[in-house]
């Protein structure tokens, strides 16, 4: 398990992430990303190098947004590969990502949610048990993001930390735990 960090701000606030990512480096991590709201849409850069190369990734690509999320990982379920790393996105096949989410711990009961989710349609990209979690927030979404992963969280079994937020939502970050440390502030 490793780090999560996420805010909303009046300015761009990814720097402000990417520091503390750099300050939970110490535990160790395989991965890292970060995912932002940007124009409307929702975008991620997600590095298996250190912190400081995915800095310099988000730069070129210019990935800044007032509403972001960031993770460092321990791989638990998934090789430790880029499309592995969270953020990790969802969204009913063929549309835009909706909502965007970064989570520390283990989903005991992956399995299981992943082949009710596949029989709705959701299409997954990696290999982890966190974009079961993902799809399950995008499936139970209407209009409330807390309403979303309030159900969501009901069906897991298991250890979380979770931060996510949605592109309709954008200037809300939901974060919700269970057997997994979390800190909140204002
Ligand atoms: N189980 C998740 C994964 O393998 C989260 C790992 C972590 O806590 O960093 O992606």
């Amino acid at each position: 398990m490793c780090g999560i960090v996420g805010a909303v701000s009046s300015k761009n606030i990814v720097p402000v992430l990417l520091e503390g990512l750099q300050r939970l480096e110490y535990r160790g991590y395989d991965s890292c990303g970060v995912a932002v709201f940007h124009h409307g849409a929702l975008r991620r850069a997600r590095s298996t190098q250190r912190v400081a190369q995915l800095a310099t990734q988000i730069d070129k690509e210019g990935i800044s947004g007032h509403t972001a999320i960031a993770h460092t990982r321990w791989a638990t379920h998934g090789a430790p590969r880029t499309h592995n790393a969270h953020p990790h996105f969802s969204s009913k096949p063929g549309k835009p990502p909706r909502v965007a989410i970064v989570h520390n711990g283990i989903i005991e009961n992956h399995e299981e949610l992943r082949s009710e989710l596949e029989a709705k349609g959701y299409e997954f990209d990696s290999q982890t048990d966190t974009e079961v979690i993902a799809h399950l927030i995008d499936d139970f979404y209407t209009d409330d993001l807390l309403h979303a992963v309030q159900a969501a969280t009901k069906l897991l079994k298991g250890a979380y930390a979770i931060g996510v937020f949605c592109r309709e939502e954008p200037h809300r970050i939901i974060a919700t735990r269970e057997g997994s440390p979390l800190v909140i502030g204002l």
